[in-house]
């Protein structure tokens, strides 16, 4: 069977196909019904023209369940359209209905829906316009990212999702626990973990990074690609509790070769975007971000700009009334901060360095002046961050410093430290929130509309 990608693209006018999907539209004229049929397969779907006078009785019946929604297959030839807006159409000679999709009921009428509807039928949701091209640019930039990586020669790590670290410092962890937390309420005793799963309390992953960093001290340029876990109650278009994560490692590689290989990796996954997903952009462009094309194709070809944390504050600072939150030297950049340094002060991605090192994870590299730390943050307009990274502390005592700093307990991270011990290099690398950058990509407003069935705080339906 072939797709309707594939006949839209491939086949001749007089061919004779079958082509089956879901009934978009049905619109009856006098002498001939117009099923516009979407197979998910490309944006566009397949017109196909019932002639009423050439209907054979059966096929007349089958025709009476056609409607929205509807599984069907269609037999005919392939015929160049009279009409605008489409080269072929199908002549239907035969029709299958496998499903009907009664019109009393079907939720996805022809009219435009709110995306907070269609949050609420999220298993329905991937058969409209904006779900379906946002499933076909997700693939196309699951599928970029590993070309990104393999072509440079980096290896795919996969890094664990449940783990028993304590803490890795990113953020709040969701526990996972087989132990019958309410019959040990009842009875009144105090939780023994020792008898948990694992023999001690277990998290989900909130990051791949320091497993991943083990892998980097031994193939040299890495990559994980996985869920991740945040269980903080930040309720924006910009968190998810569960999302993915893209995070290389390079050994012997410094600050600056980090910041190109992100700089690179994002014109990538925009160039194979823009090559490869262009009628879903152009339908984005259209109805979602107008301009989105123009500025992922601007993207592509400009230079990142770069500045320091402590630049950033002061070209904050110049314009502080603007700001709900004052900036100030020490403080964590918040996303109105974000978006103005990128979108108004260098107008395109700015990539920020060197943090105080209060404000950053106890792993990454201190500078010489003690107080700030090689971070960077890839910022983008319209999103703020996008990328996360930073050159790692490879010295052992430097290491086993901040960890104190960060009141955190040595004894459990023994194997990080090892790592610092025998064989230690200098090493960097990032990590990038698959669905910011699908944000960034199709210009979607919420994050809960760029994966396919979003985890947040109370909502984990479907
Ligand atoms: P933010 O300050 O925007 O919450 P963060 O500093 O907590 O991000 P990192 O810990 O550096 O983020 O994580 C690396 C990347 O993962 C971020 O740059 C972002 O792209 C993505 N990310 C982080 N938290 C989330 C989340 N809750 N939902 C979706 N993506 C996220
Ligand atoms: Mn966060």
């Amino acid at each position: 069977m072939q797709d309707i990608r594939s006949v839209l693209r491939d086949t001749k006018p007089g061919a004779s196909i079958t082509a089956k999907g879901w009934v978009r539209t049905r619109r009856d004229t006098k002498n001939a019904v117009f099923v516009e049929l979407n197979d998910g397969s490309c944006f566009n779907g397949l017109q196909c023209v019932f002639d009423a006078a050439s209907l054979d009785d059966a096929a007349r019946a089958s025709l009476a369940q056609v409607s929205t929604g509807a599984a069907v297959a269609v037999a005919g030839v392939l015929v160049e359209s009279p009409a605008a807006g489409q080269p072929v159409e199908l002549k239907a000679s035969g029709l299958t209905v496998y499903g009907p999709s009664p019109a009393d009921s079907y939720p996805l009428q022809k009219k435009a829906h709110s995306f907070e509807f269609l949050r609420e039928i999220a298993h329905l949701r991937p058969r409209t316009n904006s779900f379906g091209a946002v499933a076909r640019v997700r693939n196309q930039m699951a599928f970029a990212v590993h070309s990104f990586f393999q072509e440079r020669g980096f290896q795919y790590v996969h890094t664990p999702i449940i783990t028993a670290s304590d803490c890795e410092g990113a953020g709040e962890m969701f526990q996972v626990t087989t132990l019958d937390l309410d019959a040990i309420a009842k009875r009144g005793e105090p939780v023994d973990w020792t008898k948990d799963f694992f023999g001690k309390r277990a998290y989900l992953s909130v990051s791949g990074q320091l497993n991943v960093e083990t892998y980097c001290m031994a193939l040299g340029r890495v990559y994980t690609f996985g869920p991740t876990f945040r269980a903080e109650n930040s309720n924006t278009p910009r968190h998810l509790s569960e999302f993915w994560m893209i995070e290389p490692e390079m050994a012997f590689a410094e600050l600056p070769e980090n910041m190109d290989l992100a700089e690179a990796f994002i014109k990538h996954l925009l160039s194979w975007a823009l090559e490869r997903c262009g009628d879903d952009l152009a339908f984005f462009d259209k109805r979602i971000q107008p301009g989105l094309i123009a500025m992922l194709d601007s993207v592509r070809s400009s230079t990142f700009a770069h500045m320091s944390y402590t630049d950033a504050v002061k070209e904050l600072e110049a314009r502080k009334d603007d700001f709900e939150f004052k900036p100030f030297w020490g403080c964590d950049l918040q996303t109105e901060h974000e978006r103005y340094l990128t979108e108004t002060v260098v107008k395109g991605p700015l990539i920020v360095t060197d943090y105080p090192r209060d404000l950053k994870a106890f792993y990454m590299r201190r500078n010489d002046d003690g107080e700030t730390v090689r971070a960077m943050d890839v910022l983008v307009p319209r999103i703020g961050e996008i990328i996360g990274g930073s050159e790692r502390e490879y010295r052992h005592d430097v290491l086993l410093d901040a960890m104190k700093d960060k009141h955190l307990d040595p004894a459990s991270y023994w194997w990080y430290l090892d790592l610092r011990r025998y064989g230690s290099a200098p090493h960097s690398g990032f990590g990038l929130g698959f669905e910011r950058l699908m944000r960034y990509v199709t210009g979607m407003e919420n994050i809960r509309d760029v994966i396919p069935f979003p985890r947040a705080p109370k909502q984990a339906d479907f």
